[in-house]
């Protein structure tokens, strides 16, 4: 069977979820192609309220209440000194942030795709068959093994740092840094203090927020070659953790259930936009989870997205360019963002962590991602 569609979305996480939803509310026909099987799993990301805009925007105000993510009213921070500072969110409307439950959040956003109209399809791309007369064609697998054929005039690759399409059309990922994050779930905490608690370290920076569905996430952030390679994440991530004294002490006993490692670099693809696809989300550039502001991004991407291929179907041949151009825009934001908040921190000046962020800050030339370690 060939689903013909005007739009084939790649991927169901936020970028992907929303910018369907988008599309959809437009009378655009649209795929949102998701892998099957479990969601991977991801703790310790929350929402500023700045973001609560976009959830209104997308008419997912009501569901998204309704899934009773964890709220906090601010954040505190050890980072320019070791003396912990609060930031209230009383003052940001609508005055509280949330600690996400990623799975529900995910799910209630691609809910939110169908009720606008889309199709989600339950499968793995597999590869793209072709291209002609102006419609791409992608066989893809779903979850009984059955493979189906896919068509649509445009591709939204939204498929997060693996960018699945957009490589395949060439596209290369580029690196600013070798950020990663060593994640472990304490499941029961020394506090029910529900506020994020970000701390800077000689060797990068650590933070922990409560999680939904109970239990703390504490987190540490360095760099890739950090001279912890060798032992094991679960005795890296308990010295690290530990030499952090506010997280610890949250933390309370360091006996994480799990301990995972995952990519938390600044990358980009070196092109936003090409014939006929456009990319998305952490598709299109990821960030620092410093900024908190991945997510909030992605929603951000995703109105953009929908504009611009709204403006293609009307005939506009300049949707794309502009398109990249607002995400070069965003891009040039959050790098100015970032240096701001690494440039505050001059506690260490030689330890390398912290020299590589201030010398990045000021040359930023990217490196293929191909040279990761
Ligand atoms: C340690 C850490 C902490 C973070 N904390 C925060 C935070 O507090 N706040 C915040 O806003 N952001 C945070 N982020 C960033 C945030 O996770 C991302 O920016 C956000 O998930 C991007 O959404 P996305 O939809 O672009 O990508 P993803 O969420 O990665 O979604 C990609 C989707 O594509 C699917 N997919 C992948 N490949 C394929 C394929 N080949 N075919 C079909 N589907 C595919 C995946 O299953 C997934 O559903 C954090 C990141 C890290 C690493």
């Amino acid at each position: 069977m060939n689903a013909l569609q005007d739009v084939i979305v790649l991927g169901g996480g936020p970028a992907g979820a929303a910018t369907a939803a988008r599309l959809a509310i437009t009378g655009i026909r649209v795929a949102l192609v998701e892998r099957p099987g479990p969601a991977s799993v991801r703790i310790g990301e929350s929402l500023p309220p700045a973001a609560w805009a976009r959830v209104v925007a997308l008419g997912a105000a009501a569901r998204f209440l309704s899934d009773r993510h964890l709220e906090t009213p601010g954040t505190v921070a050890c980072w320019e000194t070791e003396t912990p500072a609060a930031h209230d969110y009383l003052y940001t409307p609508p005055g509280r942030g949330w600690h996400l439950d990623r799975r529900r959040f995910d799910r209630m956003l691609r809910k939110t795709a169908v009720a606008a109209g889309a199709r989600v399809i339950r499968a793995r791309p597999l590869d793209i068959e072709s291209r002609s007369n102006g419609f791409w064609t992608l066989r893809v697998r779903g979850r009984d093994g059955a493979m189906e054929r896919v068509s649509g005039r445009l591709v939204v690759d939204a498929t997060g740092r693996s960018s699945w399409f957009a490589r395949r059309q060439g596209m290369r990922r580029s690196r600013l840094d070798r950020l990663v994050a060593l994640a472990g779930l304490v499941p029961t905490p020394a506090t029910a203090d529900p506020r994020l608690l970000v701390e800077a370290a000689p060797w990068g920076w650590s933070y922990c927020v409560p999680q939904p569905s109970g239990g703390l996430a504490a987190v540490c952030l360095m760099d890739a070659d950090d001279p912890w390679r060798g032992s094991t994440l679960a005795s890296t991530w308990r010295s690290r953790i530990g030499s952090t004294p506010h997280v610890a002490a949250r933390a309370g006993e360091l006996a994480p259930t799990c301990v995972r490692l995952l990519s938390a670099a600044t990358e980009r693809l070196m092109q936003f936009a090409g014939h006929g696809w456009l990319a998305v989300g952490d598709a299109a550039f990821s960030r620092d989870p410093l900024s908190s502001g991945g997510i909030a991004g992605a929603l951000e991407m995703a109105s953009l997205a929908a504009e611009s291929i709204g403006s293609w179907f009307q005939g506009s041949c300049r949707a794309a360019a502009e398109y990249a151009s607002a995400l070069e825009d965003q891009w040039s934001r959050y790098l100015a963002e970032q240096r701001v908040q690494y440039g505050a921190v001059d506690r260490w000046p030689t330890e390398l962590f912290w020299l590589r962020r201030r010398g990045a800050m000021t040359s930023r030339s990217p490196a293929p991602a191909s040279d990761r370690r």
